[in-house]
C-alpha cells in the first residue's frame, strides 16, 4: 500500500507513533523531510501511561553514568521542544523535590547525590533541604519527612497532552500519521526508514533485543474536598522503595512499580503494586486520602540489557530508535537530535 506523500524533499517512513516516533518525526519534518508515521492502533504505547518526569537524577543509578549523561543532555533540550509545541498545558512541573521519610532514606539520597548525581549536575541544580524547608516548599507533604534535595530544572510534562501536541504540531509541519501495523520492513516505501516501535521494534529488526519491564501507575483526580497537591515533582525514598507524585491539572500521578511481567498479556494492575504505591504515597502526602482514584494503569517499558537506548543506523536505509526503558519521555529530544544528525549526514552524502 502506498503511503509516501507527494511533493519535494527526501521521504522518511517512521514505524511507531509513540513519544520517540512522533518526536523524531517532528524533528525530521522540521529538517525538511517528508514524513509518514505508520503506527499500530492496537498496540499499546508506554508513553500513554508514563509519569512524564523529565529528570535525569531520579533515574540515575550507580553504574549508569552513560545513561545519566544523555538524560542530562536531553533535560537541557526540553525547553526548546516545549517552545516548539507551544502548548502551556504540557508542562506539569519545573523542579523536583527528593525527600526521605526516615534518616536512612535521606542517607541513601545523600549517597546518590555524592557519588552519582554530582557527576552530571553542579550545585546550582541540586540543593540539600531540611524537613522544615520541605514543608515550606510543599505544605501538603507529611510532617515526618526528615530532609532531602531540591533539583532545579528537573520538571515534568503531562504525557498525554505531550503526545496530542506532538501529533498536531507534526500535522502542521506536513507530517502524516497512518494507523497501520507493520509486520516487515520489506516493501516499505521511503528514502529512509526509522524503526521506533518501542517493544515492537524487536520483531522488526534483527539484533534489537528488548525486554519488557512492567509498571503500575495511578492517576488520582481532585474533588471539591481534596487538599491542594504539590507543585514540584516529589520523589520519595520510603524504606527500600521509591515512589513519585507528579502534579497534573486537576490531579496527581503516583508511580511507579517495576518488575518482570509473566508474559506480554500480563497487563492488569497487580493488587500488590497498587497497594504499595498507595501506602508509600500516603506516607509522603497523607492528604491524598481526599482524592479520587481515577485510573490504575499498566505499561511495559521497552528495555535493553545494558540500560542504554539503541539509536543508530542499521544500514544505508534503516535507522532504529528504541529501547528507552524507563526514560523515553525525557530522552525524546536527545533521541530526535541524534536521528536528525544521522539523517542529515545521509542527506549530505
Ligand atoms: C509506568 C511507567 C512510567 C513511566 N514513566 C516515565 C517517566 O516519568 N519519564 C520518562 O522519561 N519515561 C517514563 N516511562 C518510560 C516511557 O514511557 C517509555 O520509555 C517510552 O514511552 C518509550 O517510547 P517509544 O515511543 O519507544 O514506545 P511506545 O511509547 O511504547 O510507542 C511505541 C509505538 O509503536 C507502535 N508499534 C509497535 N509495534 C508496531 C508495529 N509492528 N507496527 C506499527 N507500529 C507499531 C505502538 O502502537 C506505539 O504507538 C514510563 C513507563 C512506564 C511503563
Amino acid at each position: 500500500m502506498a503511503h509516501v506523500r507527494e511533493g519535494r524533499g527526501p521521504t522518511l517512513t517512521v514505524v511507531g507513533g509513540g513519544v520517540i516516533g512522533l518526536g523524531c518525526a517532528l524533528a525530521a519534518a522540521d529538517a525538511g523531510w517528508r514524513v509518514t508515521v505508520l503506527t499500530d492502533p492496537d498496540s499499546p504505547r508506554a508513553a500513554d501511561v508514563a509519569g512524564g518526569m523529565l529528570g535525569s537524577l531520579g533515574e540515575g543509578h550507580p553504574g549508569e553514568d552513560a545513561l545519566l549523561e544523555i538524560t542530562a543532555d536531553s533535560v537541557r533540550r526540553w525547553p526548546e521542544l516545549l517552545a516548539r509545541l507551544g502548548d502551556p498545558a504540557i508542562a506539569a512541573a519545573d523542579d523536583s523535590l527528593f525527600v526521605g521519610v526516615a534518616a536512612a532514606d535521606v542517607a541513601f539520597l545523600s549517597q546518590l547525590a555524592r557519588f552519582v548525581w554530582s557527576k552530571s549536575v553542579d550545585e546550582s541544580v541540586l540543593r540539600q533541604v531540611t524537613g522544615r524547608e520541605i514543608r515550606e516548599l510543599e505544605p501538603a507533604l507529611g510532617s515526618r519527612l526528615v530532609g532531602g534535595y531540591l533539583a532545579s530544572g528537573e520538571g515534568a510534562v503531562d504525557n498525554r497532552a505531550l503526545l496530542a501536541a506532538l501529533e498536531t504540531t507534526l500535522a502542521r509541519a506536513g507530517g502524516v500519521v497512518v494507523p497501520r501495523r507493520v509486520d516487515s520492513l520489506a516493501g516499505l516505501e521511503g528514502d529512509r526508514i526509522l524503526v521506533a516501535a518501542g517493544l515492537g521494534s524487536s520483531k522488526l529488526v534483527a539484533g534489537v533485543d528488548l525486554y519488557a519491564a512492567k509498571g503500575e501507575i495511578l492517576r488520582l483526580s481532585a474533588n471539591a474536598w481534596s487538599v491542594p497537591g504539590p507543585r514540584h515533582v516529589v520523589r520519595a525514598r520510603v524504606g527500600d522503595r521509591m515512589v513519585y507524585l507528579v502534579p497534573r491539572r486537576g490531579g496527581i500521578v503516583v508511580g511507579a512499580t517495576q518488575y518482570e511481567p509473566i508474559d506480554a498479556d500480563d497487563r492488569a494492575p497487580r493488587v500488590s503494586g497498587v497497594a504499595d504505591l498507595l501506602a508509600d504515597a500516603l506516607e509522603v502526602m497523607p492528604g491524598l486520602r481526599t482524592y479520587d482514584l481515577a485510573e490504575a494503569g499498566v505499561g511495559m517499558r521497552p528495555c535493553t540489557p545494558d540500560g542504554l537506548p539503541i539509536v543508530r543506523e542499521l544500514d544505508d536505509r534503516v535507522i532504529v530508535a528504541a529501547g528507552h526503558g524507563r526514560n523515553g519521555i525525557v530522552l525524546a529530544p536527545w533521541t530526535s537530535h541524534r536521528v536528525v544528525e544521522i539523517l542529515g549526514k545521509a542527506a549530505a552524502e
